[in-house]
């Protein structure tokens, strides 16, 4: 069955998608947005209880400046929403070496880019790192700092609020629509098929189906894939160690070991930690997604090192999430060098959330054909004699 036409059709319904058809909104064009099921999708990357927002990137002056601003936008949206969706309970950075040491440049760089930017982080030895975060062991992390201007977003519920919004401002939200293929004519993409049967036309296409974008736009196969990644909440035997200003927003030793988390939930009383590294290549579609008893060995072997106290508490939700990896690290907004009317707008890598203030005008400029500085490194490229992950807090090898 054929749907109304649209100047812009929007593929996924996550922080990338919902950003663009909000903005392309604003700019007066008629919009309309396809995701499967419900929105929140639960099996999106965006549908979570919190994802962290840092400017600290190590030396990448580009993050730092987009995650700054973006930080901005959140408190924006907590004054329009009237609701506290970002919670800025700060980011405590712990170093197992001083910050001096080679292996600790991530947090080094990042702690030189604050202060450059006139930030006031505050710097962190053995003793002060127990004196105010006594949930943390003692013995294992000698340095770090914390810096106050950050914290975490409830990214499920953001979803939620921008597809409300989205349609509040007249972007025609259609649920329980999976695109299947996308319809090419005289190499121009003029719409989509669904499995549902519709068929779905537009002046112009922007592909946000976040890891599932390679499975509609086949050529990015070559320069991103799905990775899957461990999530575990815990229910702490001792919650006052671990609730804000306790423990705020974390990284221990990220860029080394991959860990991250999260103070306690203000709602779900649950504490949510996570692991930024490597991952497993997964179909996002007909691979399972589960967590294995060597993710959760591994963890237990954290939480004994970095929190004793909640080393043996109950686990009592796990999910194995997925990033769209792109093959350095860095987002994927561009149109497409061959088709007309195809855009995409991707390529989170597992830090993309934080950005979504600043992301509906990158992927709008980009299919309005508009240039900024900032999409540069975003834009179509090669893999070839790449560097790998660039993205500085990410651990790139196994753990
Ligand atoms: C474990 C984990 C932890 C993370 N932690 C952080 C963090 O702390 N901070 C941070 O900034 N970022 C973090 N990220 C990254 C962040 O979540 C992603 O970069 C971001 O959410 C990606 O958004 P997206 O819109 O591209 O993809 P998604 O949120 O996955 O949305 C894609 C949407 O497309 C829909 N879709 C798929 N196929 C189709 C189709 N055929 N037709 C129509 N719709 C389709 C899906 O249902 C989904 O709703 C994390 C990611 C993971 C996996």
């Amino acid at each position: 069955m054929a749907k109304p036409h649209h100047d812009f059709l929007i593929i996924g319904a996550g922080i990338f998608g919902l950003s663009a058809a909000i903005e392309l909104r604003k700019r007066k064009y008629s919009v309309s947005l396809l995701n499967p099921g419900r929105i929140p999708h639960p099996l999106a990357a965006s549908t979570d209880i919190s994802k962290v927002v840092r400017m600290e990137y190590g030396s990448d002056r580009q993050y730092f400046d987009m995650a700054e601003e973006s930080i901005a936008g959140w408190h924006e949206w907590n004054a329009l929403f009237g609701e506290k969706l970002y919670h800025e309970t700060g980011f405590l950075l712990l170093c197992r070496e001083p910050m001096e040491q080679g292996r600790q440049s991530f947090e080094r760089e990042s702690f030189r880019l604050l202060q450059e930017k006139n930030y006031r982080p505050q710097r962190l030895d053995a003793a002060l790192i127990q004196k105010h975060f006594p949930g943390v062991g003692e013995g294992q992390y000698v340095d770090g700092f914390y810096n106050p201007k950050a914290g975490f977003v409830e990214s499920g519920r953001v979803v939620e609020r921008l597809a409300a919004y989205a349609r509040q401002l007249g972007v025609d939200v259609f649920e329980e629509k999976t695109a299947a293929r996308l319809v090419e004519s005289a190499g121009r993409i003029t719409g989509v098929e669904t499995r549902e049967g519709d068929t779905f036309s537009a002046g112009q296409l922007v592909v946000c189906a976040g890891a599932y974008s390679p499975l509609l736009v086949p050529e990015l196969q070559a320069v991103m894939r799905a990775t899957g990644h461990p999530v575990f909440h815990l229910k702490p035997g001792k919650p006052e160690l671990f609730v804000a200003p306790q423990l705020p927003v974390f990284a221990a030793d990220i860029s080394n070991s991959g860990w991250y988390g999260f103070p306690l939930h203000p709602k779900d009383k649950v504490l949510k930690i996570g692991n930024h590294g490597p991952g497993i290549s997964l179909h996002p579609e007909l691979d399972e997604r589960i967590i294995s008893e060597t993710d959760i060995a591994r963890l237990r072997r954290f939480l004994r090192e970095t929190f004793p106290s909640l080393a043996d508490d109950p686990i009592v939700y796990t999910r194995r999430c997925l990033y769209c990896d792109t093959f350095d690290g860095h987002f994927w907004i561009d149109r497409h060098p061959r088709l007309g009317g195809l855009t995409i707008g991707t390529g989170g890598s597992g830090h993309g959330l934080k950005m979504a203030p600043v992301l509906g005008r990158l992927i709008a400029n980009a299919a309005e054909g508009k240039d900024e500085p900032w999409l540069t490194r975003f834009r179509w490229r090669e893999a070839a004699g790449n560097a790998g992950i660039e993205e500085q807090a990410r651990m790139v090898t196994e753990y």
